[in-house]
């Protein structure tokens, strides 16, 4: 099999069957004609036919025909392998034929020829559809139901109608009879009710609409898809289907708040603390969706201090959590995968070393594994994110003080000497122990939208209250790990209710930080993930789209919220995070 047949197989294999009602314009102008529509998932096939010396001939002008591109090689011949195939097991194809030449002798000889064909016609393969509509110089509307009941027509305006509407297998209308628009931006409300008026006017009627001569872009598709319009006119097969067949997994509902908002309790003692919030893996894109997606404000839009951080590995352009969390955690930009080295390999000090040595207590909570890129930047020293019987062992010897995490199955034989691990949340606030560690977890936890419930904001509130027990000064990172695994996922649900979700436990710090003055809280993130976009969106939904399924170099934001906040305004680089987090504790012993 050559390259490109191998290509069809492959893909044809994966999508044929699928129907997203999308038609390919003009097809045989394709390098693959019929294939690479089919192949796409089209529901409708579109044909240019010229009866020429008795042949049916695939072209838009006389010109144009070249002899091996018979209707019979074109088309024919393809539906007879799908439908003698047992590879296809089910499609639903309209084969919609634009006559170029006259009507009738036209149709006599594409009669004949599909007589040749009984399989595409006979309709005894209820799986394995295909339909013949004319469009272009069709016969007159009465005279539809003179041809047999494989022939149907494609009706091309709402003025009039046939008297036998059986015949008539579409409507299709030129678009820019309704708008000029150019598939940018949005329509026009007087073109939009005008093109609402008249697919109404057709689905009354019972049949599906088209409309030729669309804009081709995803603005377009969206909007035409919106507008319910059946077959969506396209030149790009591919593209096209991919778009509208996944549009419904990005659209993201806007929500009232969500319910279950926890208060914390009043403050006991005071002391100082720097907190430091990471949404892995959140960018701008993804504080707007959170923040769109709401239709109250969400606790983070309070925050006035508001600076942009540069996220660059020291070898790679895009960082990994590892480097990234590491920047965070020691000030040092590193090699991606490097967990508390510097570039050179060497043991850096994190902000937990600097914390415990100005005898500040020190915490982790997150949703991501104890042993993941992010946390374990805080407490361990590796040259390979992945070595978890190292990074293990830096956690048996932490002096941090609570964790709350997933990952519990490394640690299932464990014998810890200074730390008791409580088997219930909520054993953390009754245990008189100085140290201590919650799996929430075997594994990793699931996303929001799979049930974690509240888990993020609970813990975070668990945590604060057993750190300000302590009464003296407290180092905590809390993290959404989430956040980061809903970009790779490309899940534009999850990714949404992932950042409400950490907007809850960002809420409760925030109410920690006002009776707490001594505190200060950054937000903010290690990297970006999945290239995210919010291109469409009405009052009640939103698109966010993926640009990528890994890592992005672009910006990230950061949000700083009580003491010294403002020192982290501006754009810099993410060790200056650790710098501004090592005054604080200098400056707060
Ligand atoms: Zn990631």
């Amino acid at each position: 099999m050559n390259k490109l047949l191998v290509f069809l197989f492959l893909i044809t294999g994966l999508s044929y069957g699928q129907n997203f009602q999308v038609h390919s314009h003009n097809d045989y102008a394709q390098d693959v004609p019929f294939w690479k529509a089919f192949s796409a998932g089209c529901a409708s096939i579109e044909s240019d036919l010229i009866l020429q010396n008795g042949k049916l001939m695939v072209a838009h002008n006389v010109p144009d025909i070249k002899a091996v591109n018979t209707f019979e090689n074109l088309y024919l011949k393809p539906l007879q392998v799908i439908m003698n195939s047992e590879q296809y097991e089910a499609f639903d194809l309209q084969i919609l034929i634009d006559f170029k030449t006259a009507a009738e002798p036209t149709l006599k000889v594409l009669m004949a020829q599909l007589e040749k064909y009984p399989e595409l016609i006979n309709g005894k393969n209820a799986a394995k559809k295909v339909s013949f509509v004319i469009s272009g110089k069709r016969p007159e509307a009465e005279q539809y139901e003179n041809y047999p009941s494989y022939i149907n027509f494609d009706h091309q305006t709402v003025d009039t109608w046939p008297t036998n509407m059986d015949k008539v297998a579409l409507v299709s209308l030129p678009f820019y009879k309704y708008t000029p628009w150019n598939g940018k931006g949005r329509l026009t409300s007087g073109d939009e009710a005008k093109l609402k008026t008249v697919i109404d006017q057709i689905h009354a009627k019972g049949k599906k609409v088209r409309f030729w001569a669309t804009p081709d872009s995803k603005t377009a598709w969206y909007t035409l898809s919106k507008l319910g319009i059946d077959f969506i006119n396209t030149d790009e097969p591919f593209a096209c289907n991919a778009y509208l067949a996944t549009l419904s997994e990005r659209l993201v509902p806007r929500v009232e708040k969500d319910e279950a908002t926890f208060k914390m309790p009043a403050a006991k003692f005071q002391q100082a603390a720097v907190i430091l919030m990471v949404g892995d893996g959140t960018g701008l894109a993804q504080i707007s969706a959170g923040i769109l997606s709401q239709k109250t404000p969400l606790n983070l839009a309070r925050i006035k201090s508001i600076g942009l951080i540069k996220t660059e590995a020291a070898d790679d352009f895009t960082t990994d959590s590892a480097a990234g969390g590491t920047a965070l955690a020691t000030g040092k930009k590193t090699n991606n995968r490097y967990i508390g080295l510097d570039a050179e390999g060497k043991e850096l000090l994190t902000i937990f070393d600097a914390a415990e040595a100005a005898n500040y207590s020190t915490g982790i909570v997150t949703t991501d594994g104890i042993a993941g890129a992010t946390p374990s930047a805080f407490y361990a020293h590796a040259a390979d994110r992945d070595s978890s019987k190292k990074i293990g062992d830096y956690l048996l010897k932490s002096q941090m003080d609570i964790f709350i995490a997933g990952g519990g199955k490394a640690f299932k034989n464990t014998k810890w000497e200074n730390r008791k691990i409580v088997s219930s949340i909520s054993e953390i606030g009754t245990t008189s122990d100085a140290k201590v560690g919650f799996f929430a977890a075997d594994g990793g936890l699931p996303y929001i939208t799979e049930g974690r419930g509240n888990y993020l904001p609970k813990a975070t509130m668990e945590a604060l209250n057993f750190l300000e027990k302590k009464n003296k000064p407290f180092t905590l990172l809390i993290e959404n790990g989430h956040i980061d695994g809903s970009g790779h996922a490309n899940k534009a649900k999850a990714l949404a209710a992932e950042v409400r979700d950490f907007d809850k436990a960002i809420g409760l710090v925030m109410q920690y930080v006002d009776s707490h003055p001594e505190t200060l809280l950054i937000i903010t993130a290690d990297h970006e993930t999945g290239g995210v976009t919010l291109p469409h969106g009405t009052k009640d939904e939103m698109e966010v789209q993926f640009h990528s399924d890994d890592h992005t170099g672009i910006l990230v934001p950061l949000f700083a919220y009580g003491k010294g906040a403002e020192k982290l305004q501006g754009i810099y680089d993410n060790t200056e995070v650790y710098q501004r987090m090592v005054e604080f504790i200098n400056a707060h012993k």
